[in-house]
């Protein structure tokens, strides 16, 4: 069976047929590179280099390492690498623009910057039009905010527990995960309880968490605020669709109180979800600002924040400019990835091969109680290990031990949420039935083996 293929294969695995081997590699060793990230790169994180990979080329939905050998990327350079790997019409797109002109500066036009803000504005609802651009999510994040507080003339910001904004001053206050959390001054910051499905004191009642905001606007401010900001479902946060009802009722109080609703899509914009091009959508709000950044560029360092003409309007009242954000080769990367996701219907990829490896993980979960819960939409899935199903006790070791195996059969998922005990599974949208099934084989095998 494939699954003996995947156990008896001590290099190569049997991965899904694809026409590609990469040339020899003649670069430094994965222990060499190792020693100069210890010596000159920053030490955080470093804990992650256990078992390190070198990974020296990415070709569509597959990295392959100094040794040739091809990997699964289910992680899609944490969901950024929406059209695969080097795909040859954005390094096309990227190789042209460079030669033409790299950088040019906001005093002068350029029509790779005009051309892909008129794109990405009709990508969304009518009136979200004017397009600010970044270089990260956070910056876009840290943008958003700021002009929501011009706009009300409120400082405070609500955002939700566990979500992930940023690490600059402002998105980190918004951030609520301990573990990205450093010492910053978080002022004007509410964290409203987190509306899980799986773990949250009221289940799936997204209006009873929704009345949290609406007391948080009661109790903790002046009856005024500046914004919510929020994920349509949370990705750091270990992939938390956010129960239904909550983000209407939210949306409602938040108006109310004279606030901006502000969609964080840097994980579940670019068509993740597969049912639609926004995370929001899922939800049937509109929000007044919508901030996007990962899957934007595929990978090149792009981010926006998309808002109305009249909330705009606030940035005239000083000068306001991002040196890099909105460099010509990052937006003709853009413009290439909104055509490549149409020509290549990434979208609907996205829902069929979802919701097909939804279901075969799902699947799994009835075969190991250590599955406590399979969610998520799209290719935007997470599955949680818990060792007691009634406590939700996480399986933290576990879920790090069946990781590193998948990894050794070749298969590189994420891992996250507040424990660290969620599969995080947001491979490029290009990802096939056969990946899925090559997947869940790895999965299933990693986990019989614990
Ligand atoms: N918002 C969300 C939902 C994210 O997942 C992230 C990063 O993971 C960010 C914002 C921050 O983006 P960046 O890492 O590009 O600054």
């Amino acid at each position: 069976t494939k699954t003996e293929a995947i156990a008896s294969a001590a290099v190569a695995p049997d991965l899904p047929a694809f026409d590609y081997s990469p040339p020899t590699y003649m670069g430094p060793t994965a222990e060499e590179i190792l020693e100069k990230r210890k010596e000159y790169l920053s030490p955080s994180l470093f804990h992650l280099y256990k078992n390190p990979v070198n990974i020296v080329e990415g070709k569509r939905q597959y990295l392959f390492d100094d040794k040739g050998r091809r990997y699964v990327d289910a992680f899609g350079g944490i969901a950024t690498v929406c059209c695969g790997h080097c795909h040859p019409d954005v390094v096309e797109a990227i190789v042209n623009q460079t030669k033409r002109l790299q950088h040019s500066t906001v005093l002068y036009l350029n029509n790779a910057i005009a051309d892909f803000a008129e794109a990405l504005a009709s990508k969304l609802p009518a009136n979200l039009k004017v397009v600010f651009f970044t270089n990260s999510g956070t910056e876009a994040n840290e943008l958003a905010i700021m002009i929501a507080r011009l706009y009300t003339g409120c400082h405070d910001i609500i955002s939700i527990r566990n979500a992930y904004h940023g690490n600059a001053a402002g998105t980190m206050g918004a951030t609520a995960q301990s573990i990205w959390k450093f010492n910053v001054v978080q002022s004007g910051v509410h964290h409203a309880l987190n509306p899980d499905p799986y773990r949250g004191v009221f289940g799936s009642d997204g209006e009873m968490y929704a009345r949290d905001v609406q007391e948080i606007i009661n109790f903790g401010t002046s009856g005024n605020v500046a914004a919510f900001l929020s994920e349509a479902i949370q990705g750091v946060g270990g992939i938390i669709e956010l129960a239904p009802g909550y983000l209407p009722a939210v949306y409602s109080s938040i108006k109310k109180a004279g606030g901006l609703c502000i969609a964080d899509e840097v994980q579940s914009g670019f068509a993740r979800t597969g049912s639609h091009f926004w995370g929001f959508e899922t939800h049937g709000v509109v929000p007044d600002i919508v901030t996007m950044a990962k899957g934007i560029g595929n990978g090149i360092p792009l981010g926006a924040v998309v808002t109305t003409p009249e909330i705009a309007e606030v940035l005239t009242r000083r000068s306001y400019f991002n040196t890099f954000g909105g460099n010509p080769v990052c937006t003709a990367a853009g413009l290439a990835v909104l055509k490549v996701i149409e020509k290549e219907k990434l979208q609907e990829n996205a829902s069929v091969v979802g919701s097909y490896l939804k279901d075969r993980l799902t699947g799994l979960k009835d075969k190991y109680e250590l599955i406590g819960d399979v969610r998520g939409r799209g290719l935007m899935l997470g599955v949680e290990l818990v060792t007691d199903r009634e406590l939700k006790t996480p399986a933290k070791a576990e879920t790090l031990h069946v990781m590193d195996q998948m990894k050794e059969f070749g298969v590189l998922v994420g891992k996250g949420g507040y424990y660290g005990n969620v599969f995080r599974i947001t491979p490029p949208l290009c990802f096939s039935k056969e990946d899925a099934d090559f997947l869940v084989d790895a999965m299933d095998l990693s986990l019989s083996r614990l």
